[in-house]
């Protein structure tokens, strides 16, 4: 009788085992297509002014609902809406656009008084944007740099500030969609 108990509990858990990897599949079944449809109105140049290192970063957030649905300058307003569609979030819902629209990205700057050239936010960044020999200050090279804020957060010398570009043609987000063409009457 124990014997049978003892079988009929094995049966029962390895059950309830293949049902739970089942289910636990299923979802990340899911998560993973909710990230690939993401991905298709995302324009994939993976800038970073969202501040994640890249659309599929970024994609992979907002189908986890870590984030809001906004934050993808070059996208645009129209692909936010799409977005928080698809998502079900309120979070950008109303958001005017155009004001920020023209603003340069924010990239990362060292303090070279402070920085001591340990050369940890070398490592951290996942552009290649920061370059420098051990025991000299490091630099960042701007053009690169995405705005992740990964260096900002291994510098132990708190030397690293995430600043604004100038404004100039190169740093314009060309984004024609977002653009309304109004009738010169109005
Ligand atoms: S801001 Fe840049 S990196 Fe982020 S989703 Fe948009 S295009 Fe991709
Ligand atoms: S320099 Fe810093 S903020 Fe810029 S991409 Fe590298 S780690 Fe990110
Ligand atoms: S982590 Fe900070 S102190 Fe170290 S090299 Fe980079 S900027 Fe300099």
């Amino acid at each position: 009788m124990e014997h049978e108990f003892i079988c009929y509990l094995a049966l029962t858990l390895f059950v309830c085992g293949i049902v739970l990897s089942f289910l636990s599949g299923l979802g990340s079944n899911n998560e993973n297509s909710k990230t690939k449809r993401i991905l298709t109105l995302l324009p994939g140049i993976n800038c970073g002014q969202c501040g994640y290192p890249g659309c599929n970063a970024y994609a992979d957030a907002l189908s986890k609902g870590e984030c809001a649905c906004n934050l993808c300058k070059p996208a645009g307003a129209d692909v936010a809406k799409q977005l928080a569609s698809m998502l079900g979030s309120k979070l950008c819902a109303g958001e005017d656009y155009e004001s920020e629209l023209f603003s340069p990205r924010t990239v990362a700057y060292i303090h070279d008084n402070k920085c001591n050239g340990c050369g940890k936010c070398k490592r951290k960044c996942p552009v290649d944007a920061i370059t420098g020999i051990l025991k000299q200050p490091h630099v960042v090279d701007t053009e690169e740099c995405i705005g992740c804020d990964e260096c900002v957060k291994a510098c132990p010398e708190e030397c690293i500030e995430m600043i604004r570009l100038e404004h100039n043609l190169s740093h314009f987000d060309w984004n024609i969609h977002a653009v309304q063409i109004k009738n010169g009457n109005n």
